[in-house]
């Protein structure tokens, strides 16, 4: 029994099966070359042709096996042909794709692999079906090989590859041996092109091997390249370039330009992070988050410090997410915008200061106050408002001159900065009359702050053009819960007048029977 099995093996397998088994290994071969070997789009169709080969050969087995494991099974002629021809068909549209595929789009690829396929089973089906004997299939095939073959020489350009030829000459030689057992030349036997499929398989394994050592070779050749070719520009960029890791913002780059913006030598570069460029670190966070949300930022007008002279800067950057060598990195573009910010804030100081005492003009302390009693509403704390006005300052300036008065008020203004708090808003509301907004402070806590201010104006003589002046200050106070700032003032003024009718150099806090007294004084 096992002797008649052999029999059958020999009989069929001999004749289809052993070249069979070299379609399905050197099918699987060179589609591994073709998928791994390159990027190469021309040899991915390859690739995929010879995948499409692979699966012939696998039906090339199968079919015989079929017969083996029921004899009687019979394997239709016709059929078989049918089947090869559609397999080859595919394969060979795939194969001659690539030798077009430099040119054209990814559609048109598909396009033509598809058009090609419906072409060639359109011809080679139905002659496969009238006219087995021809086996015109075959004819593609050869043709098949001859396109490798050629591709395979073309692969020279890739380095020293001699194994390449030998492939490519296999190939050749396939063509013509399959040309040759067409035309009857030689004998039909499956022995001849099972050899050469086995030295195929083989010779295609090394010159895999030895296009990647190439192809790895030339990789880091061209990576290096490129990255000098980048440095290159980055470093003759008119403008500032910095480079950084998204990850751990280690900086990786910055250009000539930058670094002068930045005040840094060449050698900072590895000796800080990005962060430390930042004069609030919490604004670097805001940019990543922001250029990760959207991988582009345009823009973005930050402080930031030089590190290594502590000088801050106010730069607008623009920044994308760009992988560098494999890594995502930030690239930034700076320009720097400090001096046309210098110059903002000095004409927004211009316009919202007095020039004499440097204290907020009325406009701008109505604005910030405004602020103020909104917040205030909000958290619901405590203010207070109070007015301050320079006892018989007429008579200061007759005494001393008009140049005197100014640097008394100038230094009545200084005492009020020293005296009060820093979230507390000071104002010249004109003349020698100022204003002072307690942010957070109930009555008590204002009433002392008033007086110190008081008696430090009391008990400072201020030194005018070498001599030494005395002005002593009248204050009214209120901390109306009302909120309007107008009332507020109003109020404020309110105690003041009864301070000057009470013989000036005191505070008086406002209460509703002031306002009585006031509309019956006049
Ligand atoms: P009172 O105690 O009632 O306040 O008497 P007073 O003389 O201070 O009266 P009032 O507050 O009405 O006087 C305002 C004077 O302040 C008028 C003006 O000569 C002077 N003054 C206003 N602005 C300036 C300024 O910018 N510089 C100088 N040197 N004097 C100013
Ligand atoms: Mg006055
Ligand atoms: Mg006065």
């Amino acid at each position: 029994m096992w002797q008649q099995i052999l029999d059958i093996w020999k009989s069929q397998f001999l004749h289809y099966g052993t070249e069979s088994i070299g379609y399905l290994v050197a099918g699987i071969c060179f589609s591994l070359f073709y998928a791994r070997g390159t990027q190469q789009r021309r040899f991915h169709l390859l690739g995929r042709g010879c995948r499409l080969l692979a699966y012939g050969g696998f039906i090339m087995i199968i079919l015989p096996a079929l017969k083996l494991m029921n004899p009687q099974f019979e394997i239709p002629e016709k059929n078989y042909h049918i089947l090869i021809s559609l397999v080859i068909s595919v394969a060979t549209a795939f194969l001659w794709s690539s030798l077009f595929v430099q040119n054209l789009s990814k559609k048109h690829v598909w396009g033509l692999v598809i058009g090609l396929s419906f072409i060639q089973s359109l011809v080679f089906i139905p002659l496969a079906y009238l006219f087995p004997n021809l086996n015109l299939e075959y004819y593609l095939l050869a043709f098949a090989w001859l396109i490798m073959g050629i591709q395979f020489h073309s692969l020279q350009t890739a380095g020293k590859a001699s194994l390449f030829n030998m492939v490519g000459d296999c190939l050749i030689l396939l063509c013509l041996l399959y040309l040759l057992r067409l035309w009857h030349l030689i004998p039909v036997s499956g022995m001849l092109p099972t050899i050469l499929f086995g030295l195929l398989s083989v010779a295609i394994i090394l010159a895999q091997l030895r296009f990647m050592q190439v192809n790895c070779a030339n990789l880091d050749e061209q990576l290096d390249f490129e990255k000098k070719r980048r440095t290159l520009f980055w470093d003759i960029a008119p403008f500032p370039i910095l480079v950084s890791k998204l990850l751990d913002d280690t900086i990786l780059y910055i250009n000539p330009v930058a670094r002068d913006v930045l005040k840094i030598s060449p050698e900072d570069i590895s000796s800080f992070r990005l962060t430390d460029y930042f004069a609030d670190s919490g604004k670097r966070n805001e940019l990543v988050e922001k250029v990760r949300a959207s991988h582009i930022l345009d823009s973005f007008e930050v402080e930031m410090r030089s590190p290594r002279s502590g000088e801050n800067l106010w730069l607008d950057l623009s920044a994308r997410v760009v992988e560098l060598d494999g890594e995502l990195a930030l690239y930034i573009n700076l320009h720097n915008v400090t001096e046309q910010k210098q110059t903002e804030e000095k004409l927004f100081q211009q316009a919202s200061t007095d020039t004499l005492t440097g204290l907020y003009n009325r406009r701008q302390f109505e604005t910030m106050v405004g602020q103020a009693i909104a917040s205030a509403k909000r958290y619901q704390t405590p203010y207070c408002v109070m007015m301050s006005d320079i006892d018989h300052f007429k008579a200061v300036n007759d005494t001393y001159g008009h140049e005197s008065g100014d640097i008394v008020l100038k230094e009545v203004a200084n005492l009020m900065k020293k005296t009060f708090r820093s979230s507390d808003i000071i104002g010249r509301f004109g003349g020698e009359e100022f204003i002072v907004f307690f942010t957070n402070t109930n009555i008590d806590g204002a009433k002392v702050a008033a007086e110190n201010f008081r008696q430090a104006v009391e008990q400072t003589p201020i030194i005018a053009e070498g001599r030494p002046i005395q002005v002593t200050i009248s204050l009214g106070l209120t901390d109306s819960q009302n909120h309007d700032l107008m009332l507020l003032t109003k109020e404020a003024d309110v105690a003041l007048y009864y301070s000057k009718e009470h013989g000036r150099n005191q505070l008086t806090v406002y209460t509703s029977e002031l306002l009585n007294q006031g509309t019956q004084n006049q």
